[in-house]
């Protein structure tokens, strides 16, 4: 059995999908739940691209342990500088750079001569090499370059220390033969290119990053890059859920392992989704709603008479539990505390004293507590990190189908003081959001509201996500609560309070650069 490494890109090319921003404690929790699952490298961020971004890369290095960390750089000295100081506390310690290798891109985008290029990558990669024991080097759009110049700059960054050499599909352009051709050319034509390892980035641009992925590595890649669910830049990434499952379920066929354990996809899966507010369409390989769900009478007769008739993958191998029934009303502390640890979150004491009182809050109106409404609840405390500004203390709406729906709200500003308003909407959402919009004082536009419920059943956790825009720019927030329209206001003041947030980190880097 080959073994293939699992490049996780979540956290960079993931992070970059439209309308997505995490912040520190949603990275370093995704980060955590990444080296549970196992992946060999995570790419944590681009460090010199914002104070932010250096942040998060540097508190994830300094949390990771059993995977490598790793930052994108551009081929520029004070890009590999900031990575250097991010990731020089980690476990090992790593560099990716990168720079454009197409006829396109060298032209229009970087306004190089090939010549200029290949000095550029090879001066960047030796340079790299002083700090890092590990330098992955990347040509970007590879997929469109000319073939025999992709071989002769390959070659030269090897030469200059490159140790793993990655081939993107950056636009998403290639088909599975064609990008096996690309690595087969390279095992051929480059000299030196035993020394390293091959690497595959692709794009699901026309839905073939998955086929892609597999194709290079019969033609010889031994590490994969992806993102969980898919996420990322335009159409996405290869899932690396589908890349792992398609090699486990047909070794037969590839001869090639992971060392991934899958059994912790499905929990993966849930969180990036949750944290993102990406959505995992019901009928996405390994991790949709409906990828075990047998509906046609004559595939259930066949499955309850033997599973393998129409089972490919039993969904217990990824983590899918048939009965999460976990906590209910009686539970003690002691079994809360021991359920929490077994989801593998660690929390401090004080964090687990509050949670408790929010669960028996919750098992009072709820029956069953499922391993779902436990992590709903845990990211809602933990990552409600923004008390000091927006609060919500109460809301009151009043809904009748003869009556103007009518919504009261109560905040508490960032001095701590309460704001009253009321307002009237076409609906009881709208009603609550004029109320929230006139107690804010704050032009808000509303992009996107979704809702979803956490798990089944009449009592189940409401989960809402949004979307706002204020002065142009954008931000996203989420909100949990039994009630829809408690987990509508949660999610509309998360957003706002994010928002701030983010611009306050602007300013911040705007004064650090003048
Ligand atoms: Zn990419």
């Amino acid at each position: 059995m080959r073994k293939i490494n699992i490049f996780d890109t979540t956290l960079r090319d993931g992070e970059q999908s439209a309308g997505v921003n995490l912040n520190l404690h949603e990275k370093l929790e995704i980060a955590r739940q990444l080296e549970r699952l196992g992946v060999d490298i995570i790419e944590a961020g681009f460090p010199a691209a914002s104070k932010g971004d250096f942040q998060a890369v540097q508190a994830i290095a300094q949390t990771v342990r059993n995977c490598s960390v790793t930052g994108l750089s551009r081929s520029v000295q004070s890009d590999i500088d900031a990575a250097w100081e991010a990731l020089k506390d980690g476990a090992e310690p790593r560099l990716h750079v990168f720079i454009a290798t197409s006829p396109i891109h060298m032209q229009y985008k970087l306004r190089m001569t090939p010549e200029q290029v290949i000095e550029t990558a090879v001066e960047s990669v030796r340079y790299a090499k002083k700090y890092f024991p590990i330098v992955q080097w990347s040509a970007e759009d590879a997929c469109r370059s000319d073939l025999p110049f992709l071989a002769t700059i390959i070659e030269k960054v090897i030469e200059a220390g490159a140790n793993v050499i990655n081939i993107p599909d950056t636009v998403g352009y290639i088909t599975p033969k064609q990008y096996g051709d690309i690595f087969s050319f390279l095992k051929k034509n480059v000299r030196n290119i035993e020394k390293i390892s091959l690497s595959a980035h692709c794009h699901d641009d026309l839905g073939m990053a998955v086929a892609n992925s597999l194709a290079a590595i019969e033609a010889g890649a031994t590490q994969i890059e992806g993102t969980i669910n898919g996420i990322g830049e335009r159409a996405g990434n290869a899932a690396i859920e589908e890349v792992a499952v398609a090699l486990y379920i047909r070794k037969d066929y590839y001869q090639a392992e992971t060392r991934l354990n899958l059994q912790e996809i499905k929990r993966t899966s849930n969180l990036v989704s949750k944290l993102t507010g990406m959505i995992v369409p019901p009928n996405k390989a390994i991790v949709g709603k409906n990828a075990f769900a047998h509906e046609s009478g004559i595939h259930q007769d066949g499955v309850l008479k033997e599973k393998t008739t129409y089972e490919i993958i039993s969904p217990q191998l990824v983590g899918v539990q048939s009965n999460s029934m976990v906590l209910g009303k009686h539970s003690g502390r002691h079994a809360f505390r021991t359920r929490i640890q077994e989801l593998g979150y660690s929390l401090t004491e004080e964090e687990v004293n509050r949670l408790f009182v929010r669960f028996k809050d919750l098992a009072d109106k709820k029956k069953d507590i499922t391993d779902d409404d436990l992590i709903a609840l845990i990211l809602d405390e933990r990552l409600d990190t923004y008390k000091n500004f927006y609060q919500l203390c109460s809301i009151q709406v009043q809904y009748g189908t003869n009556q103007i729906p009518t919504a009261v709200v109560v905040l508490k500003d960032g001095e701590g003081n309460d704001v009253q308003e009321a307002a009237t909407g076409a609906g009881s959402v709208e009603a609550l959001y004029n109320a929230l919009e006139k107690a804010l004082q704050l032009p808000v536009t509303l992009l996107d509201y979704r809702i979803e419920s956490v798990g089944s059943g009449r009592d189940a956790l409401a989960q809402v996500y949004v979307k706002v825009s204020l002065d142009g720019k954008e931000a996203s927030g989420r909100g949990t609560a039994q009630d829809v329209l408690e987990a509508s206001a949660k999610a509309y003041i998360h957003a706002v309070n994010r928002m701030f947030v983010i611009e306050k980190m602007r300013e911040e880097q705007a004064l650090a650069a003048q």
